[in-house]
């Protein structure tokens, strides 16, 4: 479910109309090159392991990632935000499982889970900016 590991990521930015800088190719790296979505103390780490950021920061650049439609912002139904890649043509749409009891969150398979959302949009006279879709359940890992 990641970005390739050859991305250009600056070119990533360019191309979602966000100024390229070092620290949000940065973030954005640490978020694309996870397979599951990471609560934001996550990120933070996995961008400290190459260069300085602070919390506000980091904040600033997620929302800002989430305006551009770059990042999806995620509920995984406690107090933290998990964020993961928006949908581009690297990353389908799809739906997420959340471990209740050690609140992992993973991608699932696109194809596991398919949501028309234009249909719903040609339904109804409501208008779709976000789809969030979560299973919850227990994870392989707590088990065993
Ligand atoms: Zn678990
Ligand atoms: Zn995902």
């Amino acid at each position: 479910m990641t970005m390739s590991k050859h991305c250009n990521y600056l070119q990533v930015l360019k191309r979602n109309s966000v100024d390229p800088t070092p620290l949000r190719e940065a973030v954005l790296r640490s978020i694309a090159e996870q397979t599951r979505p990471l609560a934001a103390t996550e990120i933070m780490a996995a961008v400290q392991i190459r260069t300085s950021i602070n919390k506000v920061t980091l904040y600033r650049i997620l929302d800002l990632f989430v305006d551009k439609g770059l990042v999806k912002r995620l509920s995984a139904g406690d107090r933290a935000f998990r964020y993961g890649m928006g949908e581009t043509h690297h990353h389908q749409d799809h739906a997420h499982f959340v471990c209740t009891r050690c609140g992992v969150m993973e991608c699932l398979e696109p194809e596991l889970f398919h949501m028309d959302v234009k249909k719903l949009h040609i339904k109804g006279k409501r208008i779709i900016n976000h789809v969030d879709v979560r299973f919850e359940g227990i994870c392989e890992n707590c088990r065993e």
